[in-house]
């Protein structure tokens, strides 16, 4: 009988070869297939007039084949199958590649649906279509769904794997495979249907309406899951301890008027909110969010210092080992203004003043791979990289995790750091410690409360002072000499200048190079985002062109997260002391990393880069007094991009452009999924922050009620755990 977890190998028509190849698409189980959701639809009943096709549409024609004949390339490698197909309203060209079957499906004369992208052709002067799907007409309404393909699995293929777990003479399979498992309130409540025919009629829908309340089922499950499992968990930390603090208001007044600077009304809120959560004997998890350069540091610093009066340790921990020096540095010369500064308050002759500096005295360690200046059972706050997490560390006092850039660590590093697994084994065994994380990276108010769900979250909204704006500006192609041209001057000035590309080497453009042959090149079918990618500037490319060409005479280095971390630490070391004027790199060097002299951003490929990101980027420059600039290139002129560039030149702010994005690309894109430890829900229904909160009312309805009371519910969001594990 068949299971979710039976291999796909099982099903008729799949065997171990077609097996190894859906497992391409991450489709091993029948559980798998059921749920690898269609990437788009296509309703064949609505064909359009051959005349209204322009280029670059996904369009469906419903014509006659007019000709039809095939040819193979000069070298072999390709069969191209041309036909000219016509409508009452005119006719268009088609194309194949490497699918000669074709020739005995589709023959002359003969009324098809087709469904494809319209291109020019290869000379560039004939519209053309470039068929993926094509189909007898029936007289019935035909939506089919259409998936991520791989090669040699086809939307079409997919579909008939299925059809089968639908189909009327084993009613029961897909009813019993695809438990329902929401509550009836919950369904009545969201007018939601079952989940089985929400599975059914994403596959196979048969009205338009059908996708639409399929994906609304679909959609809300995914919000649902999540938000249960944030809640769940956060009714679990309320059952654990933390130490409780106290803090004396008076000292919290000296250190800050001992600052160079006026606290924001935003930071001193956040320091406020974090404070408070510290006397709780309910562990903090509270994530501190603030723009570049909005001064998250000395709010942290506020909170490792009442901790430090209560006799506990805190822990900071960075994501690189120049962030960590670079942290240990600044905190240290917090805390040093803050110790002299006891000569002007309490104190009044030397003997008492040394007195009161070594006990108002914050002992600060640093622990890094290369750097071990610490005591762990000593020490008030330790500063410090992966290697606080690495190695056999015991603190035995510890009562605060801080972590800064929180995206920077893994999902997994991030739950263990929660957890204080590691680094609790000291005296204090049953507490846990407050943890307080930070980012830089803006996070527009739905993805919050979705994906952050079990946090508290502080909010610094608030630049100090008139910062200088950084000018931004879109460069287009002609204009890039001029960029150099700029770019030279602003180095002979004595400025540093970072550029940005997407990619470490340019592996497509080895395989396909540019040109009018690349078909024969590509023994694979054309794929469009290979095409696309080979206009992705590379970094070592971008590197070899800099340092050779444009800037001969300056020094260049280069940037990625391929070299060895000592080779990274020592080629920013080599441009933080000033020593280049110009960095190549990749996004890795995003981190919020202080190079005053920087002040100019320039990237590569822009449109390849979330806006939050982009945002960051421009936040590495103007941290100095001198006016900086960003310059942005682009290769594509869709009109997202369009939209999303000019939004860099006009905004200024992070949680703007955050939102922006959200709206424009949807959140799959924004801040790059992978390394920022967002799911990537299938269903996309996080643009909807209404959705998102009816998600979270009823999950949370449910954790009032307990969840043990709903055992196919619990059942379903282990499953669900342990597939986000294994991504
Ligand atoms: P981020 O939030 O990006 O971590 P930092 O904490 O590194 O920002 O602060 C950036 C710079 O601004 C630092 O040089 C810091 O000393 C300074 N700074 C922080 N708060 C203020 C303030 N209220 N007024 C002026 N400068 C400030
Ligand atoms: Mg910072």
């Amino acid at each position: 009988m068949l299971k979710l977890e039976t291999s796909v190998q099982y099903l008729p028509g799949v065997g171990p070869k077609m097996a190894g190849k859906l497992k391409r698409l991450g489709i091993e189980t029948v559980r798998d297939l059921l749920f690898y959701y269609p990437r788009t639809w296509q309703d064949f009943s609505r064909p359009v007039p051959i005349k209204s096709l322009r280029i670059g549409d996904n369009a469906i024609i419903k014509a006659e084949i007019m000709e039809i004949k095939i040819s193979r390339t000069r070298r072999k490698w390709m069969s191209i199958i041309d036909a000219v197909l016509g409508d009452d309203t005119g006719q268009i060209k088609a194309i194949w590649f490497n699918q000669p079957f074709l020739m005995k499906v589709l023959k002359p004369n003969e009324t098809w649906l087709f469904a494809g992208k319209v291109n020019w052709d290869f000379k560039g002067k004939q519209k053309t279509l470039t068929v993926t799907q094509y189909e007898k007409p029936t007289g019935t309404p035909l939506i089919l769904s259409v998936y991520s393909e791989t090669e040699g699995v086809t939307s079409k293929y997919l579909r008939k794997l299925i059809k089968p777990l639908f189909t009327t003479d084993t009613p029961d399979v897909s009813e019993r495979l695809v438990k329902e498992y929401l509550p009836e309130e919950i369904l009545k409540q969201e007018d939601l249907i079952g989940l089985s025919k929400a599975v059914q009629d994403i596959h196979f829908p048969q009205k338009n309406i059908d996708i639409e309340t399929a994906k609304k089922r679909l959609g809300f499950d995914e919000l649902f899951l999540i938000a249960l499992r944030l809640l769940l968990n956060k009714k679990e930390l309320s059952k654990s301890f933390a130490p409780a603090l106290t803090f004396d208001e008076n000292l919290l007044k000296d250190f800050v008027g001992s600052l160079p600077f006026k606290l924001t009304n935003a930071q001193r809120k956040a320091a406020w909110e974090i404070i408070k959560d510290l006397t709780r004997t309910m562990p903090m998890n509270r994530l501190l969010e603030g723009d570049v350069g909005s001064g998250k540091t000395v709010v942290a610093a506020m909170a490792a210092l009442v901790t430090a009066k209560n006799n506990y340790q805190s822990v900071w921990l960075a994501p690189t080992e120049i962030l960590a020096n670079q942290h240990y540095k600044n905190v240290s010369k917090l805390f040093e203004k803050y110790y002299s500064s006891l000569s002007r308050t309490s104190v009044v002759n030397t003997s008492q003043l040394a007195d009161a500096r070594s006990k108002n005295k914050i002992k600060i360690g640093l622990l890094t791979s290369a750097n071990k200046k610490a005591n762990l059972a000593k020490d008030d706050l330790i500063i410090g990289t992966h290697a606080l997490l690495q190695e056999k560390i015991n603190i035995p006092k510890l009562a605060l995790v801080i972590v800064d850039e929180q995206h920077r660590f893994g999902v997994k590093q991030r739950a263990h750091l929660r957890m204080g697994t590691v680094l609790l084994k000291g005296t204090v065994p049953k507490f846990i410690p407050h943890f307080l994380s930070m980012t830089a990276t803006p996070i527009p108010r739905t993805l919050a409360l979705a994906l952050y769900g079990d946090l508290e979250i502080s909010i610094i909204d608030e630049l100090p002072e008139a910062r200088k704006k950084i000018v931004t500006k879109v460069v287009s192609p002609e204009k890039r000499s001029e960029a150099y041209e700029f770019i030279k001057h602003q180095v002979k000035t004595g400025r540093q200048i970072f550029v940005i590309c997407p990619l470490i080497e340019n592996q497509n453009a080895k395989i396909m190079p540019k040109g009018k042959n690349q078909n024969e090149n590509s023994k694979s079918k054309i794929n469009q985002e290979n095409l696309f990618n080979l206009d992705r500037k590379s970094v070592v490319e971008e590197y070899e062109k800099l340092s050779k060409k444009i800037f001969p005479e300056l020094k260049i280095g280069l940037l990625h997260g391929r070299l060895k971390s000592k080779e990274k630490e020592e080629v920013m070391g080599k441009f933080h002391a000033g020593k280049l004027d110009i960095l190549v790199s990749t996004a890795v060097v995003e981190v919020g990393i202080d190079v005053p002299n920087a002040a100019v951003m320039m990237v590569e490929s822009a449109e390849r880069f979330g806006l939050a990101q982009l945002h960051q980027f421009r936040g590495r420059v103007g941290r100095g007094e001198h006016q900086s600039y960003c310059f942005l290139f682009s290769e594509s002129w869709s009109e997202t991009t369009k939209k999303r560039l000019e939004a860099m030149t006009r905004c200024s702010s992070g949680f703007e452009l955050a939102e922006i994005d959200l709206k424009l690309r949807g959140p799959g894109e924004f801040v790059g999924t992978r390394q920022s430890g967002l799911p990537d829900l299938k269903m996309g229904s996080l643009r909807d922050i209404i959705i998102v909160k009816k998600a979270r009312d009823s999950a949370e309805k449910i954790v009032e009620k307990g969840i043990e009371n709903y055992p196919l519910l619990e059942e379903k969001l282990k499953e669900f755990e342990n597939q986000r594990h294994l991504e």
